[in-house]
């Protein structure tokens, strides 16, 4: 079943399309990620979605009904979409019950319904407190718990951990994730940061210039990227000039089986833990490691200068002047060349 389908969606300001032509459907219980760099529409898309932002062009569905279409919009509190954003935005005067019973339904089942969304949330102590006595942390569970209050068809989070430092940012992003997956929610959450997107989404949606360049599986974006622009944004990227005929692409790194026909001149993506590294004087240079701690970074130049990276295990028989020699052994992705 579908919790969200956006057909043909276009959003201008001004000259500048920040929506191009989407379309995307969100299946029930699915967690989407909208992932693209800044200023690539994905919070545009969002807005339009919860209701904040009207189409130019295109209509979007939400639970079987047709929410938007040019000319006609219900507005975002009809819409049974949750939101979570940044800055978490929890009313300061409330405490955490009346927060999150705030777009409740009047009725006998509220404070039963609260009790169980501060469980689910890990909370069941604080319905008392006021936002400031939370941590950050414990205001994104609020503001988790306060969109869920509703029943939502779908869940929408704009860069939900990006206030968060750093560890508290993976700690949360887990908590979050399996709060929603407890609640059999269905999910839509923007984010830049493509480890976050990859970790926690059962479907990445890679956005540039207002269009979905790519949908897929985290595994599909990472290992089939759609295009060059794509392999370079969602990781490390070596790309090597070679030429290929349809199986086989030849570049510096050997003769490498391709993922997908391609012929002619071609860059090759080689990610850099493929990157097999053996001692061999007759190798390459390594001319820098960057160690941290999991695994190492190694920046190597081939003979004919180009500069590749090969991702390691930490191993303490590397080091810098060593020569070594390379060997790729998976399939590998090539893109005609510039
Ligand atoms: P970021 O990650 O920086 O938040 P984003 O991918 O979410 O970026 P959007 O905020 O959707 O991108 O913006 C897409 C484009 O639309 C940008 O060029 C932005 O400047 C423009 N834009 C967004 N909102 C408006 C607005 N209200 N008025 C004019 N231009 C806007």
């Amino acid at each position: 079943m579908t919790a969200i389908a956006c057909t043909d969606l276009t959003r201008r300001f001004g000259t500048v399309c920040a929506v191009d032509s989407v379309s995307l459907q969100v299946g029930r219980g699915e967690f989407v990620a909208l992932l693209g760099p800044s200023g690539c529409g994905k919070t545009t898309l969002l807005r339009l979605l919860a209701g904040f932002e009207h189409p130019d062009h295109g209509q979007i569905v939400i639970d079987g009904a047709v929410v938007a279409h040019p000319g006609a919009s219900t507005p975002p509190e009809r819409r049974r979409i949750g939101m979570v954003f940044q800055e978490h935005a929890l009313f300061p005067h409330l405490d955490v019950a009346d927060n999150i019973a705030y777009g409740m339904p009047r009725g006998g089942g509220r404070a039963a319904r609260v009790r169980e969304l501060l469980n689910l949330v890990g909370l069941p102590e604080c319905a008392r407190r006021m936002p400031h006595q939370l941590s950050g942390g414990q205001q994104q569970r609020v503001a988790l718990a306060r969109a869920l209050a509703v029943q939502p068809a779908a869940i929408l989070l704009d860069e939900p951990f990006s206030n968060l430092d750093a560890g508290l940012r993976a700690e949360m992003r887990t908590e979050v994730c399996d709060i929603l997956r407890r609640a059999a929610a269905t999910a839509c959450f923007v984010t830049h940061d493509q480890e976050e997107a990859l970790s926690i989404a059962d479907t990445v949606a890679v956005m540039r210039h207002g269009r979905i360049e790519q949908i897929g599986s985290p595994h599909e974006v990472y290992t089939r990227p759609a295009s060059r622009e794509i392999a370079r944004f969602i990781g490390e990227a070596n790309l090597l000039r070679g030429e290929a005929d349809g199986h086989v692409a030849r570049c510096a790194l050997g003769t490498l089986p391709l993922l997908s026909p391609i012929f002619g001149a071609v860059d090759v993506l080689v990610r850099p833990e493929a990157i097999d590294v053996r001692h061999d004087a007759a190798g390459v240079a390594i001319e820098q490691i960057s160690f941290f701690g999991h695994d190492q970074l190694l920046r190597l130049r081939l003979a004919d200068a180009t500069i590749l990276c090969a991702r390691t295990l930490p191993r303490p028989d590397l080091r810098p002047g060593m020569r070594v020699a390379l060997r790729v052994s998976d399939p590998v992705m090539a893109y005609a060349a510039d």
